[in-house]
């Protein structure tokens, strides 16, 4: 109230129960007690409400927006909504969001799905392969063998030293 008084903005208090319209052009705003308040225009504070109704089967979390403002889905900074494995982008995410800001979520989101299936994936193949024999474990795979510069001091038949070799540098003589 201090505020719009400092810029000059008055305020009526009452209940609006209708506008007055003659002419088809707006003329005036009509308060429950029956006075009405000459106006040439009129702004309504809107509500802004995500389209989340295809995901409230899989259990997101809607929320109301931090200003106040409506709902939208609650997401961490990836998009990442309250159930794994589901990310949101764009107005879904953030009811106030314009077209940039709603493509530039979509490819934050499609960078994090991308990394939770690679993770995923991985989390996978070390299952795989803890699931083998501890000896076969033991062993290089096929898919990553040894590369030639660590090869030989990582064989268990070589003696062992005191520290292992550069890699790359000549072997040199104790005699
Ligand atoms: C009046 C108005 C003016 C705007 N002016 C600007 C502007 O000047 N500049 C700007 O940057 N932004 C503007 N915006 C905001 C801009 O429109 C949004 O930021 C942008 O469209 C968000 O993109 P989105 O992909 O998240 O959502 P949307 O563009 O809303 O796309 C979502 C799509 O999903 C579809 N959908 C929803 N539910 C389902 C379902 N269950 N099954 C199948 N399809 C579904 C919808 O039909 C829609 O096609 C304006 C918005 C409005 C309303």
């Amino acid at each position: 109230m201090e505020q719009l008084a400092a810029r000059g903005i008055g305020v009526i208090e009452g209940e609006v129960t209708g506008i007055q319209v003659t002419g088809d052009r707006l003329i005036g705003v009509r308060l429950r007690s029956g006075q009405v308040i000459p106006r040439r225009a009129l702004v309504i504070t809107p509500r802004f409400e995500a389209r989340h109704a295809l995901l409230d089967g899989l259990g997101v979390t809607v929320a109301e927006h931090p200003l106040g403002i409506g709902h939208q889905v609650r997401t961490d900074a990836t998009g990442l909504t309250t159930v794994a494995g589901v990310w949101v982008a764009g107005n879904a995410a953030d009811v106030t969001a314009g077209v940039m800001q709603a493509a530039a979520s979509g490819v934050t989101a499609a960078a994090a799905i991308n990394a939770d299936l690679t993770a995923e994936d991985t989390a996978a193949a070390v299952a795989a392969r803890r699931a083998v024999p501890t000896a076969d474990a033991a062993a290089p795979s096929a898919a990553f063998p040894p590369s030639p510069a660590t090869a030989p001091w990582s064989s268990p038949r070589r003696p062992a030293a005191s520290s292992p070799p550069t890699p790359g540098a000549r072997p040199t003589s104790s005699s």
